[in-house]
């Protein structure tokens, strides 16, 4: 088997993976490896809402947000080609009188860092979801230039571009060992042959501790179940949602899935920990029918929608729902780039960006890339959300 050297390998072919290649082949790191196990968006990438807004309750992932948002308008320039069909219906953040101070504070937050964002009253959010019932809401967060994307194309994209640079993405080639020696990564084996390189880069989404245990790591990272919906509302009376909404009281999140199509998620109430490598990836009934009970007295015409579809998948969730983006504490040259708890689709394009200025400077001041330092969680400082644990951050 050919031995092969490079400058940087990156295991995992998701939007974390791929957004990290891009950005050091657009900075003529070098030669860069990457190795995906099956294809590329194979995994969490491809099943994602890939809902993308702002709101967030602390100023890095709030500034990672905005970033990434200025990406996901630019795409097609700024990969010169890759195609993430990003559409811009505008989200809210339903909140009631309970959430109403925290949901404000994160709005005057974002908006002293310059986002697009504000707070409206009942009457206003009734103009803007008219199907809804809104007598619990104390009002909501708006971010008009949210919107929603195709996973998969942004995972291709950021791969074609990063080909354009000169990369290899190369897949169906699981990383199937890590050499570490004296203390610093010297690269990975696959059955392809090995491949040389002084960085290594753990992007492995859910898999994260299956490829830590290569050279007997461990980082505080689980994979959980998630489950998706979609559901068929032409012709059910009532107005279309023309909006994307996380409504905090009943915990469900819904976008429009096309003309006719609404997808919705809930926020994962009792994680479900499961091994990556065997969950159950249809949906469950009873899922599928608290999503009917929570979303019916918010839409009373939602009791004649159909469920076309849904899914079960992966988050891989860390300790406070937020991202582990560091170097290794005692491996020279091996990054960590995981546990995205269900909500990196959206900061992936900023991920890949301050990844690559960790790698080739050593750190990110801005957005500040220490707050996902992991050392966090042995310290005791998890970071702080207004919302309780879970994906809305
Ligand atoms: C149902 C659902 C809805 C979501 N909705 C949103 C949303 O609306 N907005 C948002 O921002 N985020 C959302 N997310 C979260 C977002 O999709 C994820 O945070 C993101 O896709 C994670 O990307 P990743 O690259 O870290 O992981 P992945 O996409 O899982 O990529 C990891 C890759 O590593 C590969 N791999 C594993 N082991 C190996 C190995 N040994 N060798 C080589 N390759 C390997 C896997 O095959 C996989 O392709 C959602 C997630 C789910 C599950």
């Amino acid at each position: 088997m050919a031995r092969e050297t490079a400058d940087a390998v990156i295991i995992g072919g998701g939007v974390m993976g791929t957004s990290i290649a891009f950005q050091l082949a657009r900075r003529g790191f070098g030669k860069i490896v990457l190795l995906e196990r099956d294809g590329i968006a194979s995994g969490t990438s491809g099943k994602s809402s890939a809902l993308v807004r702002m709101h967030y309750s602390n100023e890095s992932t709030i500034r990672m947000a905005w970033r990434s948002l200025d990406i996901f308008e630019n795409f097609e320039e700024i990969t010169g080609g890759g195609q993430a069909s990003f559409k811009q219906p505008g989200y809210l953040v339903f909140a009631n009188e309970a959430l109403a101070e925290g949901v404000q504070r994160n709005v005057s937050l974002a908006r002293s860092l310059g986002v697009e964002t504000e707070w409206i009253d009942p009457g206003e959010v009734a103009r803007l979801a008219p199907w809804a019932r809104l007598d619990d809401l104390a009002g909501a967060a708006y971010e008009r230039r949210s919107g929603y994307a195709d996973p998969y194309g942004v995972a291709m994209g950021f791969a074609d571009g990063a080909r354009k640079h000169g990369a290899i993405i190369r897949q169906n080639c699981p990383v199937t060992g890590v050499r570490v020696e004296g203390g610093r990564a010297v690269g990975v084996d696959t059955p392809r042959g090995p491949v040389d390189s002084p960085v290594v880069v753990n992007a492995a989404g859910a898999w994260v501790n299956k490829v830590a245990g290569l050279s007997g790591d461990w980082f505080p990272a689980e994979a959980i179940r998630e489950q998706d919906t979609v559901f068929e509302t032409a012709g059910i009376g009532g107005e279309r949602v023309g909006v994307m909404v996380y409504d905090a009281p009943t915990k469900l999140y819904f976008r429009p899935e096309g003309a006719d199509l609404l997808l919705i998620g809930r926020d994962n109430i009792e994680p479900e920990h499961v091994d990556p490598d065997d969950f159950n990836e249809k949906e469950d009934m009873a899922f599928v029918l608290d999503v009917v009970k929570r979303m019916t007295p918010r839409w009373p015409d939602f009791e004649n929608a159909h469920l076309l579809r849904g899914w079960g998948c992966l988050y891989c969730i860390t300790p406070d729902w937020m991202p582990i983006m560091d170097r290794h504490p005692g491996t020279a040259g091996y990054f960590i780039c995981t546990g995205m708890s269900g909500h990196g689709f959206k900061l992936s394009p900023a991920v890949g960006e301050m990844m690559a200025e960790l790698i080739m400077t050593g750190a990110c001041p801005r957005p500040d890339i220490s707050d996902y330092r992991l050392a966090r969680f042995s310290e005791g400082r998890l970071m702080q959300s207004v919302f309780d644990r879970g994906f809305q951050g």
